[in-house]
């Protein structure tokens, strides 16, 4: 499933060729994916003007000069890749094989910028809608969305109030959208391996008696800044080695300290443990039960 870091590098890849530049025009070819597509979609889209390339969570939200925002989710299988008369590149990583693509093609945009912006899902749990700019937050994209872990409003106080007061782990915090926005499994794992918290501690352990940070929860939100920011920085060197003409991924090994490593020896240096996996909430968690406590 494409996380945080993926969404990002998939916006920082479609920034250059869309921003500034218009549809000028939309190829729909299903009436849905997880839910339908807006009522004429491709008609409100074309000759409109990309004003901006944001993203929330995982969601990557595209302003259009008509005061509307075009909202895309990846799902559980999606990408997008940038096709041009000279090639093909995929922006953004997901771990599933590209497949048999054409016929999972769903929507193409063909851009004032030479390129075509080509939306690929074979299991099509990804979305896309138009939603006005001023309702945006309060649509029912966002509007239960947790806080950015890569804003600047999100640290060890932030942390700690969203986990005052609750017995349930520090892991199901950290994965609970309304809590924490676009944070998955692969990245909540190797957050608490890196800040040394077992991902089985009651979140309520983070936060003193009246409300503050202990210093395990400021260790803990730099933990998932830096995984994340880590994540971005490898999807960014890993777009730029692998604009191969097939657009598929090359040999990019994705560098996990702790995720899908069960049986091994634990990455911190000095220590011993071996990784072990722990099904939490139907979700592999994968932690050193030496050196996370
Ligand atoms: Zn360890």
């Amino acid at each position: 499933m494409p996380e945080l870091p993926e969404v990002e590098t998939a916006r920082r890849g479609l920034e250059p060729v869309m921003e500034g530049a218009t549809f000028v025009r939309v190829e729909q070819r299903r009436r849905d994916l997880r839910m339908p597509f807006p009522p004429r979609f491709a008609a409100r889209l074309t000759g409109r003007r990309v004003t901006g390339l944001g993203r929330r969570g995982k969601f990557l939200l595209a302003d259009l000069d008509s005061g509307a925002v075009l909202i895309v989710h990846l799902g559980m299988s999606g990408s997008l890749r940038v096709e041009t008369d000279r090639g093909v590149r995929r922006v953004g990583l997901s771990y599933r094989a590209p497949g048999k693509r054409i016929a999972h093609d769903h929507v193409v945009f063909h851009m004032s910028s030479g390129v075509r912006v080509v939306f690929n899902d074979p299991r099509r749990f990804g979305l896309m809608d138009l939603v006005p700019r001023a309702e945006l937050e309060r649509s029912r994209h966002l509007r239960a969305m947790g806080i950015e872990p890569l804003g600047n409003a999100f640290d060890g106080a932030a942390l700690a109030r969203l986990c005052a007061g609750r017995s349930a782990p520090v892991k199901a915090v950290l994965m609970d959208q309304r809590s924490i926005a676009g944070l998955g499994n692969i990245y909540a794992c190797e957050a608490l391996w890196r800040a040394r918290i077992s991902p089985l501690r009651p979140a309520g352990r983070l936060a003193t008696n009246t409300g503050r940070p202990t210093a395990a929860a400021r260790r803990l939100a730099a933990a998932v800044r830096a995984v994340l920011e880590d994540a971005i920085a490898a999807g960014g060197s890993s777009l730029r080695d692998h604009i191969r003409t097939d657009g598929e991924l090359g040999d990019f090994q994705h560098a996990f300290a702790v995720y899908d490593r069960a049986g091994e020896p634990c990455r911190h240096r000095g220590c011993r443990g071996i990784v072990r996996a722990v099904v939490q909430s139907g979700r592999t968690t994968f932690y050193c039960p030496v050196c996370q406590r």
